[in-house]
């Protein structure tokens, strides 16, 4: 034979690889084993005139590191081999989270065939790939393939054919000054070791175990500690960054997507640049969110009032000072009155959070945050479920299974108790009802993103603490823009209040009743006063609050309580002064505005439902949902403390 070739296949799992390995090969198979795993290795020998092509069917990964078994064998294998050339399947369909492994290949400095396969199923979805403009950019000859169909495979033949032409691609990604620089001197010094930049990089990121060897360990984490003090952030997130993006710029260029119309897409593109740009993004975000909350207010309010004069009109016909007539005012009337005159509200918010979801816009404030949720090490599909919170923590929690790792899911599951969720929801309503008339929306759009940064910030230093380095690359795909539909979204919203007011009429109903109770008793003692069970319980916990600013003893119960659901702060409030003029008249004598803005900090944080830990026990486990009890638990009374304390300072209680 004149001519041999070692040709391996690599490409994403799913992407068609094994397809294409058979479409080249035929019958011709030698199936053993990768050295020293139980993966399965398959090689073909093919002939073809005076040359001969083996071709390898290595793992299929999404990147390449020393992370999982099949990253290490394809690297291993890929860095170690004399090999020709790598044909990289690509499912045309993802291009992105494909063209990803493409990219890292490339940096090996390897000679490619890219094939495009799937290019059936991304037509149907509409995405036209530009192959012309791909191959001019790399140099290389792209290949459109349906492997499961045979098709292109004679096209994917006479690039083989005429390899002996092939070059490399055209290499454009460059790594910020300091880290190129440091990958030249890592091969400077150990020319054995480290034999390509892709090596070096890989080192430098953590993604390739570094041999045993001190002098090398000592320089690779110099170098890492010199690049790192320029930078904020990790090395490796910031290698990841680059890769995305270079990614992104090229899928930019070349590939189209048609979601049912030309127009359609003109636009829908015209709105992403937009919704998505680096710059106007999170502030669109931003607007987006100050707006749901301004329409919470503007439209809710009114019929919140309308319930409210309804409950208070019903309370005053209900005369006597029997045993039954007090729990129907204090208890039933005031207490889960109290929670359920803001169904308005929580419907208008479920609604547009429908609205939004259904638009496809959720996706792309995902999106957006993605390039910012890798910065912190988070993945940027952790933000769906984040936002999930938003509604109610507990399928947020549950919806954590969706991302492809441990990390990711248990730094997501502890992040999202800080997403305000619906329930926290009335206590904002009440106390900004009360002394932010005027800036409701601003008080609670304020709350909102103190909790999301809260959020953020814990995942941060958790991840600090239990994950050091690991990024796992993924990119979405957006779907398509709807005219959201209204039905949907009231159905949605319907659906979600009616839980809302299930819980008020179970659950809160339940511990309402027990806290009349208390306050009931023991028997002769005035409703609610201090010496009755309650206020004496409250009384012993008040002492602790009153660094925070509300040291009376019914918001020390209302927190007790509101463990058990956060709509339960506001429904023991309605309890307790359910003998008074008015819940707002109470709350307004009682607390001052600067300690109302600390006790509803203290509401977000203090502590997630009695529900939500036990979802994070059943998701992540028991230590982690420990863990999250202390942290919030500690970090709700510092917060609220550091509120009041820093607000009296500043001269504004
Ligand atoms: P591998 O995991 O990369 O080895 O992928 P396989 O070759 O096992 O293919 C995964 C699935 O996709 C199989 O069901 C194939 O029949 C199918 N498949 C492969 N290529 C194509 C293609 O071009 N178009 C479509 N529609 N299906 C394909
Ligand atoms: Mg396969």
């Amino acid at each position: 034979m004149s001519k041999e070739y070692v040709i391996a296949v690599a490409g994403n799992p799913n992407s068609g690889k094994t397809s294409i390995f058979n479409r080249l090969t035929g019958a011709n198979l030698k199936v053993g084993n990768w050295p020293g795993v139980t993966v399965e290795k398959k090689e073909g020998r093919v002939v073809r005139g005076d040359t001969a092509f083996t071709f390898v069917d290595i793992p299929g990964t999404y990147g390449l590191s020393a992370r999982s078994v099949d990253e290490r064998i394809a690297m291993d294998f890929l860095t170690k081999e004399r090999l020709h050339a790598v044909i990289v399947v690509l499912d045309s369909a993802n291009f992105n989270r494909n063209f990803y492994l493409f990219n890292l290949i490339m940096e090996m400095g390897l000679r490619i065939i890219p094939v495009l396969n799937m290019s059936d199923m991304a037509e149907k979805r509409g995405i036209t790939l530009h192959v012309d403009r791909l191959s001019a950019i790399f140099g290389i000859p792209f290949v459109k393939t349906v492997a499961s169909r045979g098709k292109g495979i004679s096209d994917l033949w006479n690039v083989l054919e005429n390899i002996g032409q092939l070059g490399k691609p055209k290499h454009s990604l460059l790594y910020p000054k300091p880290v190129e620089a440091a990958a030249l001197k890592l091969m400077g010094r150990f020319p054995k070791q480290v034999t390509s930049r892709f090596q070096a990089l890989g080192v430098l990121d953590g993604g390739i175990v570094i041999p045993e060897d001190e002098e090398f360990r000592r320089v690779v984490t110099e170098l890492q500690g010199e690049i790192e003090e320029g930078l904020d952030g990790d090395l490796d997130e910031l290698i990841a960054e680059k890769r995305y993006e270079f990614v992104y710029s090229i899928a930019k260029e070349c590939v189209e997507r048609r979601l049912s119309t030309e127009q359609k897409v003109a636009l829908s593109d015209r709105i992403d640049r937009v919704v998505t740009n680096r710059y106007f993004g999170g502030p669109i975000f931003l607007f987006a969110m100050w707006l749901l909350f301004f329409l919470v207010f503007t439209v809710g309010n009114p019929f919140v009032e309308w319930i409210n004069n309804g409950f208070s009109a019903l309370s005053s016909l209900v005369s006597g000072s029997g045993i039954v007539a007090s729990f129907i005012r204090e208890g039933l009337i005031s207490g889960v009155g109290a929670v359920l005159v803001f169904v308005p509200s929580i419907f208008i918010l479920f609604f547009l959070i429908a609205i939004m979801e259904d638009s496809g816009y959720l996706a792309r404030a995902a999106f957006v945050a993605d390039r910012f949720m890798h910065a912190l090490g988070l993945h940027g599909k952790s933000f769906i479920p984040m936002l999930l919170g938003f509604g109610c923590n507990i399928p947020a929690i549950m919806a954590v299974r969706t991302l492809e790792n441990e990390k990711d899911r248990v730094l997501t599951a502890m992040a999202i108790p800080y997403m305000s969720c619906s329930a926290r929801l009335p206590v904002y309503l009440l106390f900004v009802g009360v002394f932010f008339t005027h800036h409701q929306t601003t008080v609670v759009f304020s709350l909102y993103i103190l909790g999301i940064v809260i959020a953020i910030v814990v995942a941060r230093v958790l991840r600090r603490i239990f994950f050091t380095k690991a990024v796992s690359p993924l990119i979405m795909e957006l779907p398509a823009y709807h005219v959201p539909s209204i039905k949907t979204a009231t159905r949605s919203a319907g659906i979600r209040t009616g839980f809302f007011v299930k819980k008020a009429g179970t659950f809160i109903f339940g511990a309402v009743l027990v806290i009349w109770m208390l306050a009931s008793l023991p028997a002769g003692v005035g409703y609610a006063s201090a010496e009755s069970i309650i206020g004496r319980i409250g009384s012993a916990m008040a002492p602790v609050f009153a660094p925070a600013g509300f040291a009376s003893w019914q918001a020390s119960v209302a927190l007790i309580f509101g463990f058990l659901a956060k709509e339960v702060v506001v429904g023991t409030l309605g309890t307790l002064y359910g003998g008074q003029a008015s819940l707002s008249s109470a709350i307004g004598s009682q607390f001052s505005a600067l300690s109302a803005m600390s006790f509803m900090v203290m509401t977000l944080v203090y502590i997630p439902c009695v529900s939500t830990i036990a979802v994070i026990r059943r998701e992540i486990g028991t230590k982690w949902a420990a863990l999250s009890v202390g942290v919030s638990v500690t970090l709700g009374y510092v917060l609220a403390v550091l509120v009041f304390q820093a607000g009296r300072f500043l001269g504004i209680g």
